[in-house]
């Protein structure tokens, strides 16, 4: 947190910069003159500092740009990189922002020059926000739109910025998130997918990140016909990164957790027999990650994938370090990854890495030809048609990942329980007021 309230200091005193068409730093609706004046009041889940999340009441969003859309949200969830909010190590939070980038609902209000969607329309939103019209949009690159974060820190850490995203602090616009009843949702026509009625909430909602980020890492690293894909992180990513590999046509697929994580191997392996599987935490005496991988693969797999994060040091040396400020990451998963793949073999980082790292082995980077690709925050427009066809075909379930759902009211206990990673949690159905009861295949609602 102490870094988070540093960056807030700085930035005020070097200013934003003015590349943005949309109002930014909208990020609770109690700000400024961002709420209805109606005096309807919403609930929405907010950040109150570290490891601490309410639910306060504020005014319902109304329309502030022309391109605004106001949803009602039907569905919400918690992600992993909400964790890295809730810790406080994604600098430029402030205390009663609105948290949440997945949300699926109903359009309620559109602003003057919103043309594809209109009121009662069944939505999903992207979590980065796009213009659709700048360099990169017209790319298809919308994760990096030039137009929807004008956040002078993030342009000076890494030369360039990424576009807005919901709910994720000020370091990427300062947008009011869907972790609520109602969101503003810029550039609506860009950043909301309609969902059809053999769709239902409960499948639609993970288009908003997890269905669309697997799936960009999978391609952007560019697995093929025939490669051993070794996977980091039994998460919803990496499980779902593992299903795409073999719809790629990957051979075999490895899928490395352990710790409090094990039991996701068992929990992935339910639902992708084929699966093989490393428990970091129960090698052999003498073992690493490397030397098993190089056992069960001759040479080394084709391609390894970084489906978990680098906030979570394994030895004490990155401990100390990420503790005294020394770095912002562990190099711990990305070493491991270099040593692992086979010469020339493909990297490619998808998992959260905020900063800077130490004792990143370059040397073997460099010597043995290793691609390393950051997969950056997936541009989630560019995919989310296709992946939509491919869940009504039913050649993906999105609820093979889904294993709660909860209510809104119980966000602070969720976040509790995520960060405690209790056994079996894999991926949540956050629930409104709004919300119909559960669809066919879906949870039941849990008390937290
Ligand atoms: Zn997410
Ligand atoms: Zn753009």
């Amino acid at each position: 947190m102490a870094a988070s309230q540093a960056a807030n200091i700085v930035e005020k005193v070097v200013g934003h910069n003015d590349n943005a068409t949309v109002t930014t730093d909208v990020s609770n609706y109690n700000k400024g003159a961002y709420g209805q004046e109606t005096g309807e009041k919403i609930k929405a889940t907010t950040w109150q500092g570290k490891n601490s999340v309410q639910i306060v009441e504020m005014p319902k969003p109304r329309v502030v740009d022309e391109g605004d859309v106001i949803v009602k949200v039907t569905g919400s969830t918690i992600c992993g990189s909400d964790l890295h909010l809730y810790h406080g190590v994604i600098p430029q939070l402030e205390k009663g922002d609105v948290l949440g980038h997945e949300f699926c609902g109903v359009v309620e209000s559109v602003g003057p020059t919103v043309k594809k969607v209109k009121a009662g329309d069944r939505v999903v939103a992207a979590f980065p926000i796009a213009c659709g019209e700048c360099r990169n949009c017209k790319e298809q690159l919308t994760s990096a739109c030039e137009r929807t974060n004008e956040n002078s820190i993030t342009n000076a850490m890494y030369g360039k910025r990424t576009a807005g995203m919901f709910g994720y602090s000020h370091f990427t616009g300062g947008f009011a998130g869907g972790q609520a009843e109602y969101v503003r949702v810029p550039y609506g026509d860009v950043n909301l997918l309609q969902l059809p009625a053999d769709v239902p909430d409960e499948k639609g909602l993970y288009l908003s990140d997890v269905l669309a980020t697997a799936y960009h890492c999978v391609v952007d690293t560019g697995v093929k016909k025939g490669d051993v894909v070794a996977i980091w992180g039994g998460g919803p990513i990496g499980q779902m990164a593992a299903e795409y590999s073999f719809s790629q046509g990957a051979t075999r697929v490895i899928l490395i957790d352990g710790g409090e994580g094990a039991w996701r191997l068992d929990f992935v392996t339910s639902k992708i027999p084929k699966l093989e599987t490393i428990d970091f935490s129960n090698l052999p005496r003498g073992e690493s990650i490397t030397s098993q991988l190089k056992k069960i693969v001759p040479g080394g797999p084709d391609v390894a994938l970084e489906c978990a994060a680098g906030e979570y040091a394994k030895g004490w040396a990155h401990y100390f370090e990420m503790l005294l400020g020394m770095e912002t990451d562990t190099s711990e998963i990305l070493n491991e990854m270099i040593t692992a793949v086979r010469p020339f073999g493909r990297i490619g980082v998808t998992g959260v890495y905020a900063g800077y790292t130490n004792h990143f082995n370059i040397g073997a980077l460099m010597q043995t030809g290793i691609r390393f690709i950051g997969n950056g925050q997936a541009p989630v427009q560019k995919y989310w048609e296709h992946l939509l066809e491919l869940i009504r075909r039913q050649e993906i379930n999105p609820l093979d990942m889904v294993t709660h759902r909860v209510s809104l009211e119980n966000m602070p206990e969720l976040y509790a329980a995520f960060e405690g990673r209790d056994k079996g949690m894999q991926k949540v159905y956050v629930q409104t007021r709004f919300s119909s009861p559960p669809a066919e295949g879906s949870p039941q609602l849990t008390e937290l």
